[in-house]
């Protein structure tokens, strides 16, 4: 049976990724929505090729070109055309590859409607973990992780029983300054910054890589996916990006998920789960890796890290300061405004400025995110 999927966020990395690996399985896969924030070209071009039944386009000043582009498609925009789109129960499965905090309530949108999530957006599961794990078993709806890492947990934890789990390990490349001293952070500049050695992917996700803020939000995002305590969750540095995650069991026994680090294999498995689906694409070669190395992270050098296992120790609000934080310091160093450094500096200052809740409702959570956003561009 053809599976339906909505993709929001489909002019991103992800939503391309995304839509060039629905357009190889056509008898499995069909575009019924897609949604873009305000790449309205590439939009267009998607929409004519897959005739979705509906687009959303965020940007509302470009919505008359989308619909005068688009007849006979239905056409909504703004924020609320996200959201309705989101929430519609007519589709078998949603593809979030919207970045940042804007994905989080599209994902409960579509969770709420019944319908099962594939999800990129890890903020949604970093400001919602909590939240999102409720309403996932209230409406038994299923969410499929497309990070990488997370992917490989997955992978590794199907036919096991949760309580022979000894710890989870995520692994990280350690992004392009894993060997820079220290000193030399102040003077990173966006360029460098945007140079990840293995991944190729979206502008954010590659400032977050380099500062290792993505690591941290992956094991937030582990925490509440996997439902295992903090202490169980480890990281290991492993510069190839070959091993995506491992899994440790009670005896002693590990197994790892390999691959090349190619972002369409997870997000393929997302799409085509319980099935791997046979794809042309280079193949892994171990003899012609020759050697997979492996080192602790630098939690005092990259401070992010080490800000984002706080969040998740302190629980409550502090996660959601921790990622909207630091999104928008993020913004301000992709402009010039700020230095590499003032990164960490900022969502510090933000994390102990704010009033924490224990238990921030969805309401908390959007306030929360309005002060954060204020509050680190005045800072
Ligand atoms: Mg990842």
């Amino acid at each position: 049976m053809t599976k339906q999927i909505s993709i929001l966020g489909s002019t991103g990395s992800i939503g391309v990724n995304a839509i060039n690996v629905v357009q190889s399985f056509p008898d499995q896969f069909q575009v019924k929505y897609l949604s873009a924030q305000s790449q309205v070209d590439l939009l267009i071009d998607q929409a004519k090729k897959h005739k979705p039944s509906a687009v959303s386009i965020g940007d509302e000043t470009q919505y008359e070109i989308v619909r005068q582009a688009l007849p006979g498609t239905e056409v909504l925009k703004g924020r609320d055309g996200l959201l309705e789109l989101a929430g519609r129960d007519d589709v078998d499965i949603m593809l979030n590859g919207i970045v940042g905090s804007a994905g989080m309530e599209p994902t409960i949108q579509s969770i709420l409607a019944g319908v099962d999530v594939a999800l990129s957006n890890k903020e949604s599961l970093v400001m919602a973990g909590d939240l999102i794990n409720k309403l996932l078993l209230k409406k038994g709806v299923n969410l499929y992780p497309v990070d990488s890492e997370h992917s490989a947990i997955w992978q590794c934890l199907t036919g096991e029983n949760a309580a022979d789990i000894k710890r989870l390990v995520v692994t990280g490349s350690g992004g392009p300054f894993r060997t820079l001293p220290e000193s030399a952070f102040k003077d990173i500049t966006v360029e460098q910054a945007l140079n990840h050695p293995n991944w190729a992917m979206g502008r954010k996700i590659t400032i977050d890589s380099a500062t290792l803020m993505n690591k941290g939000l992956e094991v937030i995002e582990a925490y509440w996916l996997f439902q295992l305590p903090q202490d169980k969750i480890d990281i290991v540095i492993h510069p190839q990006s070959i091993i995506h995650s491992m899994v440790e069991f009670v005896d002693g026994s590990v197994k790892a998920q390999l691959g090349l680090p190619d972002m369409k294999i997870p997000l393929q498995y997302a799409l085509s789960y319980p099935r791997h689906f046979p794809q042309a694409w280079e193949q892994l070669d171990l003899a012609k890796i020759g050697t997979l190395t492996f080192e602790e992270p630098d939690f005092n050098k990259f401070k992010c890290l080490q800000l984002a296992f706080d969040a998740l120790e302190g629980g409550g609000s502090l996660p959601v300061v921790l990622n909207v934080a630091n999104e928008e310091a993020v913004y301000r160093f992709l402009g010039g405004e700020i230095p590499f450094t003032a990164i960490p500096e900022l969502i510090t200052k933000a994390m102990d400025d704010h009033d924490f809740l224990e238990h921030p409702s969805l309401d908390d959570i959007l306030a929360l995110e309005k002060w954060t956003q204020a509050f680190i561009k005045r800072s």
